[in-house]
C-alpha cells in the first residue's frame, strides 16, 4: 500500500511535480480563498509540446519564435497547468505564492497572486477547452477545496478586465457549475 498522502506541504500528489523558481511566500496569515482559472498556449494558440512548461521555468528558448522575444523579461509561474489531453502539472507548492495574475482586484482585494490559486489550462482565449481538461480541473477542484478554504473561482479576465482576457468565453462555467455543485456565489464571473 502506498500512503503518500495526498498534499504534500501543498504539493497535490496526483500532478506531474515539475519545479519553478518563479515563486515566493505568501504574506502571513494569508487566507487561500481564491481559484484563478487562466488559458496559455506558446506561441499563442499551438497545443502541444513543453514551451508552456519552459517559460514556466525559465527555460525558454527566446529564439525558437518571434513571439517568444515578448517573453524575454517575464518571470511567470501558476501553481498547475492542465495539458489538453488532461495531463496535470504542478510548478508552485500552493502553500506560496505564485506569479500568475499580475496586477489585479477580487472583491476590493488586490494582488490575487497573495492569495489565490492559478490554474492554466492549455488553450486560448476564444478557443474551446477539451473534455479531458474538465474532467481533469473537476477532479482537482474538490481536493483543493478540501485542503484550502476557498470562497470563490474565476477567470483572470475577471481579475484584470480590459488587461486580460483567458480564459474567455470559450469556457464554460456553466458547465463547472454543474459539476462541481458549488453555489452561484462561489463563481465571481461577471
Ligand atoms: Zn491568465
Amino acid at each position: 500500500m502506498n500512503s503518500r498522502p495526498v498534499w504534500n506541504r501543498g504539493w497535490y500528489r496526483f500532478a506531474h511535480a515539475m519545479a519553478s523558481p518563479n515563486f515566493g511566500p505568501r504574506p502571513p496569515d494569508t487566507g487561500i480563498d481564491l481559484v484563478v482559472i487562466h488559458a496559455i498556449s506558446l506561441p499563442p494558440g499551438t497545443y502541444g509540446g513543453a514551451c508552456v512548461q519552459e517559460f514556466f521555468t525559465n527555460r525558454l528558448d527566446h529564439s525558437a519564435h518571434p513571439y517568444f522575444e515578448t517573453l524575454r523579461d517575464l518571470k511567470v509561474s501558476a501553481h498547475f497547468f492542465i495539458k489538453r489531453g488532461g495531463e496535470l502539472m504542478q510548478f508552485v507548492s500552493c502553500d506560496d505564492r505564485a506569479w500568475h495574475a499580475g496586477e489585479s482586484s477580487h472583491a476590493g482585494r488586490s494582488n490575487c497572486n497573495d492569495f489565490s490559486i492559478g490554474i492554466e489550462l492549455e488553450g486560448l482565449d476564444g478557443d474551446t477547452f477539451t473534455g479531458d481538461q474538465y474532467e481533469s480541473l473537476n477532479a482537482l477542484l474538490p481536493m483543493l477545496a478540501q485542503q484550502y478554504p476557498l470562497k470563490h473561482i474565476c477567470g483572470h479576465e475577471h481579475i484584470a478586465p480590459g488587461r486580460k482576457k483567458d480564459p474567455g468565453d470559450g469556457f464554460s462555467w456553466a458547465f463547472l457549475k454543474t459539476s462541481t455543485g458549488w453555489d452561484d456565489e462561489f463563481f465571481s464571473v461577471k
